[in-house]
């Protein structure tokens, strides 16, 4: 485990309005203690960061944003910033499966977003993971390797400790199948193996690295039990505010949740 610390990441995708947004973290807010050892991360649509930035307790919960634009103004139509985004999230969901897959995001627009959160003082979620096809073809190392590279270039070494990794295998998104301790310990162990080749032992060891793939109240344990993991990416399960509750409390190591 790379800190002590983990981190719980809600990502609601294109799911819930304004309205229903407040009062999911009303309700999330009554539910989830402040805990020292867990951080909770919120990712509601854009259209709900502004209102849900005044009504959040930052010490309960942080904010993300699902996506960015990567440059910091000028004709974009439709795109935000991560200069607009400064203040309003502290977390930035880069390279998501599904912007890379629906959108077509290639690995040179992630390295771009992930520079524009760093320099916007906003603390990238790098996600990265292989499709069902490259599983059966041997390929996810290769994959993870590529991505990395292909997001990280152009990161320093300074700047690596505010990066996050979700691996998130692209087949278990949103499928409900789960990917098996042995091939998320075999994936993360390889994902520290690149970092440690890029930048060196201690950054490999103190980066955070989260598992992402229809996790569950039930299946949360087991991740978080994993020495080499250090939080979850959860999407459907975020959508209920008592589910992710349950999550959350998973992450906390004391006896009193
Ligand atoms: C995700 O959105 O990153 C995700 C992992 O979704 P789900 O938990 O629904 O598979």
């Amino acid at each position: 485990m790379a800190l002590d610390k983990k981190l719980i990441v809600g990502n609601w995708k294109m799911n819930l309005d304004t309205h229903e947004a407040s009062l999911y973290l009303h309700k999330l807010a009554g539910l989830v203690k402040v805990r020292r050892d867990v951080e909770v991360v919120l990712a509601p649509t854009i259209l709900s960061l502004q209102s849900l930035s005044l009504q959040v307790e930052r010490r309960q919960f942080k904010l993300a944003v699902q996506n960015l634009y990567w440059r910091d103004s000028g004709p974009f139509t439709g795109e935000v910033s991560a200069t607009q985004l400064r203040g309003v999230v502290d977390y930035a969901i880069i390279g998501h499966s599904e912007r890379r897959h629906i959108f077509h995001e290639t690995d040179k627009d992630v390295r771009n977003k992930v520079q524009a959160a760093l320099r916007n003082g906003i603390k990238p979620i790098l996600c990265i993971g292989e499709t069902a096809s490259e599983r059966t073809y041997g390929e996810t190392k290769d994959v993870i390797h590529d991505q990395l590279i292909g997001g990280l270039a152009n990161t320093t070494s300074e700047e690596l400790s505010d990066i996050t990794i979700a691996y998130e295998p692209v087949w278990a998104i949103g499928t409900g199948k789960n990917a098996s301790p042995t091939d998320v310990t075999d994936a993360v162990l390889a994902i520290r193996s690149q970092v440690k080749h890029l930048y060196g032992a201690t950054a490999a060891k103190a980066m955070r690295v989260l598992y992402g793939g229809s996790v569950t109240a039930d299946s949360a344990g087991g991740y978080l039990s994993l020495d080499s993991v250090d939080g979850l990416l959860v999407g459907g399960a975020s959508l209920d505010a008592y589910m992710f509750s349950e999550i959350i409390k998973k992450a906390h190591k004391g006896s009193d949740s």
